[in-house]
């Protein structure tokens, strides 16, 4: 069974999301402060986070800059909500590096299929259980990424784009399908987090990031390399 953390100061909230959650066949733990939500999601490693912005003590950014410097943490994927709507915070949060983000109000169903598409990001992809292009070399089975044969930490939805690209290279590859293959679907907001992810994306790989190529008013392509 799946485990997924709530992060949520407001209790009708989370335990709505967490009731639906349950129906859905997940296990469900629950923090309503950002410091109790830190200490779960690094002692019991739950396979997803829901993390409220708004929370007393430490708020959703704060913690998602130590979960993604741990360890422990580094690779669980989080879904980001936020109460506020303005831009400012929209891209604030984007730029996290979240995996998903969503803004309050929103549906139980509408979470649950993101959650779902996140999830799906980190499953064990069937086939060849190793792809290499060029300095890259991706173990699909354990979704770990080396870079000259150095282990470099990605985030599922970083490896998820990167093989994407690496499995179609030499051909530019459509924003909006890149987002409808990663996320799930393609809209305005998310356009914004694929570029986010991209420009990680490319520091991560230092110098080989050059490999990783925008095209513009297109998407983004990885070059071939020859053998
Ligand atoms: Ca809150």
């Amino acid at each position: 069974m799946q485990k997924i953390l709530i992060v949520e100061d407001e209790r009708d909230i989370a335990d709505l999301i967490g009731f639906n959650l349950q129906r859905a066949g997940y296990e469900v733990l629950k923090a309503h402060d950002g410091i109790a939500g830190t200490e779960i999601a690094l002692r019991d490693r739950p396979d997803l986070i829901v993390l409220d912005i708004m929370l007393p003590g430490r708020d959703g950014y704060a913690v998602f800059r130590e979960l993604r410097r741990d360890p422990r943490s580094v690779n669980i994927p989080v879904i980001m909500l936020t109460a506020r709507a303005q831009t400012e915070d929209r891209i604030q949060g984007l730029e996290t590096g979240a995996d998903d983000y969503l803004t309050k109000p929103f549906s139980p169903k509408e979470l649950l299929l993101r959650i779902q598409a996140v999830l799906k990001r980190s499953e064990v992809a069937p086939g060849a259980v190793e792809f290499t292009h060029g300095p890259f070399r991706f173990d699909k089975n354990a979704l770990k990424f080396y870079l000259d044969n150095e282990p470099v930490d990605l985030t599922s939805t970083e490896f998820k784009l990167l093989l994407y690209l690496c499995e179609r290279s030499g051909k530019p590859q459509d924003r909006n399908d890149l987002l409808r293959t990663v996320w799930g679907y393609s809209d305005e907001v998310h356009s914004r987090t694929l570029d986010t992810h991209m420009k990680r994306l490319r520091q991560k790989l230092g110098i080989h990031g050059t490999l990783v190529e925008t095209i513009r008013n297109v998407g983004y392509c990885v070059g071939s390399v020859t053998a």
